[in-house]
């Protein structure tokens, strides 16, 4: 690991790019950058200062939460932006061009006005890049919502019985996680039982779940910020032969893709493991999505594992492998841990069965 903190490195990043000044607006990346964990704010760094700039709601939190940065509080009016500028003696100010809106561009440049010297360059990605490497203190953090997902999935799966609902098994979930300490879902979680288990990101709704149909539970927690994600494929009963086939085929893809996976290796490269292992069982149609993502205080983020991501995985960076394989009419499985690249290699976070018996 990097023995310098996120700021210094971001730092790094400024210089390579002859940025003087990063405008973060990005909520996870303030956060990941300053500690700050308000709704509101946003971050002005410069080679030897750092703002936090936030409403009165927040100056109290920010002050305490931030203690490497200097807060500044923001009035109704943007005058504060082009103010500090120049008082900061900045010409280059990159702003994260992903997040910041339209409208919310035209505000800093009609407050910045003309003739002033500074210019805003569009960014991509550079905190984000810091952010898919995870320090020690952040595996802790990711562990503890990975648990409390694979937890309660264990404890709610095994008492499920015919005759419940998609959206009453969903909400059993997030109980359980709740009870188990997660701040809150890291997403809206996917139960889609039968058919529906065809539409990759289903919303839970009124269906019965059927004796004999896949189900597909996609589900993460939040602690502290940070998110896990995880996906197990029941059935109640017996599901047949379909589903052993389309089963066995994920899960080998799936194992292929987490025993293979290295560092170094781009995030099309670790796709294709899994991919080659379900166009072999004649299912290639059938996996319309990539293999993964990093997970961190965003349950989707750098890198991204699938067909023509050029993102290259690093040791250190936690990420999903989720192949699945979806049949209209009939269903899905999909089966998704979180790994983390270690010596180089996968090691797998999620300790959830993966062929747990529903209602066993
Ligand atoms: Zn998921
Ligand atoms: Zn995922």
């Amino acid at each position: 690991m990097n023995a310098a903190g996120p700021l210094d490195r971001l730092r790094g990043l400024l210089k390579q790019q002859e940025l003087d000044a990063l405008f973060v607006s990005t909520p996870e990346n303030r956060r990941y950058l300053s500690g700050f964990d308000g709704s509101a704010g946003c971050l002005i760094i410069t080679q030897s200062d750092a703002i936090l700039a936030t409403d009165f709601r927040y100056v109290e939190q920010a002050g305490r939460q931030a203690p490497d940065y200097r807060v500044v509080r923001t009035g109704v009016e943007s005058k504060w932006f082009p103010t500090l500028l120049s008082e900061l003696g900045v010409r280059r100010v990159g702003f994260e061009a992903q997040d910041l809106t339209v409208a919310q561009y035209n505000q800093l440049t009609e407050s910045l006005g003309k003739g002033n010297g500074v210019s805003l360059v569009p960014t991509q990605g550079m905190a984000e890049r810091l952010r898919a490497v995870k320090t020690p203190e952040e595996r802790g953090l990711i562990q503890r919502a990975i648990d409390a997902a694979d937890t309660a999935f264990s404890r709610v799966v095994s008492t499920m019985r015919p005759g419940i609902t998609e959206q009453e098994l969903a909400w059993e979930l997030e109980k359980a996680m709740r009870e188990l300490g997660a701040e809150k879902m890291s997403f809206d979680i996917i139960v889609a039982a039968g058919p529906n288990g065809a539409l990759p990101h289903h919303h839970p709704s009124e269906r019965v779940i059927r004796t004999g149909e896949p189900v597909v539970i996609d589900m993460g927690a939040r602690y502290q910020g940070y998110c896990s994600d995880m996906t197990r494929t029941v059935v109640l009963g017996d599901g047949g032969e379909t589903f052993r086939r389309v089963f066995d085929t994920v899960l080998a893809a799936q194992e292929t893709a987490i025993a293979a996976v290295e560092a170094g290796m781009t995030g099309e490269q670790a796709d294709s493991l899994a991919r080659r292992v379900i166009q072999e069982a004649g299912y290639g149609d059938n996996f319309g999505h990539g293999l993964g993502h990093g997970v961190g205080l965003a349950v989707h983020e750098f890198p991204r594992l699938g067909l023509r991501s050029a993102d290259v995985l690093e040791e250190g960076m936690v990420f999903t492998i989720e192949p699945g394989v979806y049949l209209s009419g009939w269903g899905g499985v999909r089966i998704e841990d979180m790994v983390v690249l270690e010596g180089g290699r996968a090691g797998v976070l999620t300790r959830a069965p993966k062929k747990e018996k529903a209602g066993e």
